[in-house]
């Protein structure tokens, strides 16, 4: 018998990169998504194979999935600065009613959970690097705050279903994360650079660009959470690549990389945003095993082909 898992968000950036994990570990995977982020061209590829199954659900309602289910993965939410500033509604409803919702199903089922929190946990840091028993700095009411507090929050209730009803929970803890997939315009650094600079546009850093982010090839993530998902660690686990860099450096870094006549030019920094960013990762070696293979040279190559293929329809 198959395993199945459903992940939520499963057409997103993330869970469809976690849908053709688990579909090549020869799992049965549902994969549900409202598409208010997600996109099917990112799961279409799996369309007519019977052990995948897309169901198009708001999962901040009541979730009904048929038969038995091994596991689940809550990778539902907008994820990106410019999305969540959109979407501020949809984005508190999916961290706190969508976590409710999918904590019930995993309890009713049986299931082990993994769901995804992420770096803006920390909030603006006050220690560097954050390891995963640092508190945070968040300001609750801040544009930030209804991504920042709905995680907040999903970690708080997927605790509790844990203490309380024992359901079986993974916490991880994302930090930026990058590769094909991402979409050109939802804001974040890496697509909006490379996005400016295919097409001749100036590249637009926000503030003076020092402040510093660190950036995780998409694999190296995927393979993180496979491996906390079947391990038994119930306490968060950060998962990220160490290598800090400041975003002004970032910036003339994929200048190096794609061919034109872009400069850089400098734009007003979003209220709240966090001047440094760099997982400690000692925990996820230790108790995973693991830690990140691809360098940000080969991944930015990578990811621009990508992006130059989607600019290009090829
Ligand atoms: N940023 C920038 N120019 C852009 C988009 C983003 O300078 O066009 C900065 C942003 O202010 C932040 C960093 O790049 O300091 C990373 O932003 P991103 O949206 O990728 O994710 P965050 O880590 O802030 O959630």
């Amino acid at each position: 018998m198959k395993k199945s898992i459903l992940i939520t968000g499963g057409a997103g950036f993330l869970g469809s990169h976690l849908c053709d994990r688990f579909i090549q570990e020869g799992y049965k995977v549902i994969c549900m998504d409202n598409l208010i982020t997600g996109k099917t061209e990112n799961i279409e590829h799996h369309f007519g194979n019977p052990d995948f199954q897309f169901i198009y659900y708001d999962v901040t309602n009541y979730i009904h999935v048929p038969g038995n289910l091994d596991y689940i993965l809550h990778f539902a939410s907008p994820a990106s600065p410019v999305d969540y500033l959109k979407l501020p509604i949809q984005t508190l409803k999916v961290g706190s009613l969508g976590t409710h919702k999918v904590l019930g199903l995993a309890k009713a089922k049986k299931a082990r959970i993994l769901v995804a929190s992420t770096s803006e946990v920390y909030g603006d840091p006050l220690i560097h690097p954050q390891n995963e028993d640092y508190w945070g700095n968040v300001n609750p009411i801040g544009l930030r705050g209804v991504y920042d507090e709905a995680k907040r929050f999903q970690e708080a209730m997927t605790m509790a279903y844990h203490r309380y009803h024992g359901v079986d929970t993974r916490i991880v803890r994302i930090f930026n994360t990058y590769g094909p997939r991402m979409r050109l315009d939802d804001g974040r650094a890496l697509p909006q650079f490379v996005g400016q600079a295919l097409r001749g546009e100036d590249l637009t850093v926000y503030g003076d660009g020092s402040q510093t982010r660190s950036f995780c090839y998409v694999s190296d993530l995927v393979e993180g959470i496979y491996r906390l998902l079947l391990s038994d660690e119930v306490y968060p686990v950060n998962i990220g690549n160490p290598e800090e860099i400041t975003i002004l450096d970032f910036a003339k870094e994929i200048l190096k990389y794609i061919d034109t006549p872009s400069k850089i030019i400098f734009k007003e920094l979003p209220a709240d945003d966090p001047k440094i960013r760099q997982p400690d990762i000692t925990k996820a070696k230790k108790i995973l095993n693991w830690e990140p293979k691809v360098s940000r040279s080969e991944g930015l190559k990578l990811t621009i082909e990508f992006f130059k293929s989607t600019i290009h329809g090829n």
